[in-house]
């Protein structure tokens, strides 16, 4: 069965256009690799062109009240629900997702710009006592102005809400390069935000080339923030570029996240909790766990619960029901798992779980589990992102805190025990922005979301997401 998938065009201005160059890129769909459409690929005639309208956008954005922005967002959150079943189609079509997950990241940005929403109308400064009379001492909060940001093809649509609805909750125009792999769900979410009254030029949508567009967007002087998120190697790459032209940047990174579970642990809590988290969008997943971390003395029981509960899962095309693990979202991805899988086996790890016999057609990886893998093994090293789960087994709990902050990574780690004492330790103990105890990853927008080391800087959640869109004026005036 074949199923409609439209073409997608640049957002400029609010108005959607092809490139001035009409260069386009195809699209694929992962699960069967077909071509199944077109996006345009801007050229730099193009991203000035953005960039003028991003300044423009920026000055009728700010200038609008508080709750003006507010309506229009909670307008955009209604419209997203409202179209919700109709743009998870598309990024299951072309993203590769299960369409149940796809909805639930439809549902949570719609939540997500709802909270954002409200947060418009709570960007309060202070009056501070002065130390002299006649004095008023007043700290302002002001937009930072003009976003770029940049955005991955794993949650092509949530990678962008959570920093679009917090950059226009407080009163800054956005600039977006979404993934060329994935364009047409991030276009039809801003179409609801236009929709919903969002003026032209607020908001740009681009696509093309990702070193040229960023390269060309950080420099520029109208551009006063960078959001980026991705891998840790083009983090630091932008991070640099970013630097260099003075410009604020939230970097939210690659991980590698370990899970430990202990030996008073609820074990049919952990599998469930965690097998669930493996696969969801087939691993591709920052925060997805990766390095599992087993007390000996519930290995056993454990590894069998893992593999009865991966066993069971149906990997295939997302559009079909009885999917619960989709296709990987790219080759690239298929090729990495290999090279991963067969380094670690050629170091020693054994083969619990998975084939390598690729399936036919699309980009698929089968569920897989790896034990006893020798730490110098790529995928002990290097994030995984894909559906691998890499087991070792600890004795002390040191060791498996040693074990979780070896790496440079500190994104989001878990670890399920009943003890309140490993509680602490793990929260002392982890060098993570995110901890789990006891169940699995929640990404509430109430909550702050964001890495440590190498997994980046800034937050996506809480109030510590629109202080990344904010700058503060420190105003003292003495009364004449
Ligand atoms: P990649 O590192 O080349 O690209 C990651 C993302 O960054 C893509 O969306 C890409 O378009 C963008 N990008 C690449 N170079 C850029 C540049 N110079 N300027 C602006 N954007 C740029 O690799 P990939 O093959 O797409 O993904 C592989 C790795 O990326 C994964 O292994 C994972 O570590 C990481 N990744 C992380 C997340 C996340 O949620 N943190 C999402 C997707 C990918």
């Amino acid at each position: 069965m074949t199923h409609a998938y439209p073409d997608t065009a640049l957002l400029i201005g609010g108005q959607w256009r092809e490139a001035r160059s009409g260069r386009r890129i195809a699209v694929r769909n992962p699960a069967n690799g077909e071509v199944i459409g077109h996006v345009a690929h801007a050229g730099i005639a193009d991203l000035d062109e953005a960039i003028r309208w991003a300044e423009q956008g920026y000055r009728t954005w700010r200038a609008m009240c508080a709750h003006e922005r507010q309506a229009i967002l909670r307008g955009a959150a209604d419209l997203l629900r409202a179209r919700a079943s109709d743009i998870a189609r598309l990024l299951t079509l072309e993203q590769g997702k299960p369409l149940r997950e796809a909805e639930v990241e439809l549902e949570a940005a719609a939540t997500i710009t709802e909270w954002f929403a409200d947060e418009a109308m709570r960007r309060y400064g202070r009056i501070v006592p002065p130390r002299k009379p006649g004095v008023v001492q007043q700290v302002l909060v002001e937009p930072v102005g003009p976003v770029a940001a940049f955005t991955p093809w794993n949650f092509p649509v949530n990678q962008v809400v959570r920093k679009l609805a917090a950059a226009l909750a407080a009163g800054c125009s956005f600039l977006c390069k979404a993934p060329e792999e994935t364009p047409a769900s991030p276009a039809a979410m801003f179409q609801a935000f236009l929709d919903a009254g969002v003026p032209a030029g607020v908001l740009g949508l681009v696509y093309g080339d990702p070193a040229e567009i960023s390269g060309h967007l950080i420099a520029s002087e109208a551009i006063r923030k960078v959001t980026f998120t991705g891998s840790t190697q083009v983090g630091k790459h932008l991070a640099a570029l970013a630097g260099r032209h003075m410009k604020r940047s939230t970097m939210e990174l690659g991980g590698h996240a370990p899970v430990i579970v202990a030996e008073d642990a609820d074990i049919g809590l952990a599998v469930q909790a965690m097998a669930a988290a493996k696969l969801r969008n087939a691993g591709q997943v920052c925060i997805s766990p990766t390095r599992f971390l087993v007390h000996r003395d519930v290995k056993a029981e454990f590894v069998k619960g893992l593999l009865d509960h991966l066993g069971t899962a149906r990997v295939g095309d997302g559009m079909d029901p009885a999917t619960t693990m989709g296709p990987l979202a790219n080759e690239r991805r298929v090729a990495a798992m290999h090279q991963m899988v067969n380094d670690a086996q050629a170091k020693g790890a054994e083969l619990l779980l998975g084939s390598q016999e690729p399936a036919s057609g699309g980009y698929f990886h089968a569920p897989t589990v790896l034990d006893d893998v020798p730490l110098a093994s790529d995928i002990m090293i290097h994030e995984p992102f894909g559906p691998v789960i890499a087991l070792r087994t600890f004795e002390r709990l040191d060791d498996a805190l040693a074990e979780a902050n070896r790496l440079p990574f500190g994104l989001a780690a878990y670890g399920f025990t009943r003890s309140l004492k490993t509680m602490h330790a793990l929260t002392q103990g982890l060098e993570a922005g995110l901890i789990w105890l006891n169940q699995p990853a929640l990404a509430l927008p109430e909550m702050p979301f964001g890495g440590v080391k190498d997994s980046g800087y800034g937050s996506e959640g809480g109030p510590e997401a629109l202080d990344a869109y904010s700058v503060v004026k420190s105003v003292s005036a003495a009364m004449l």
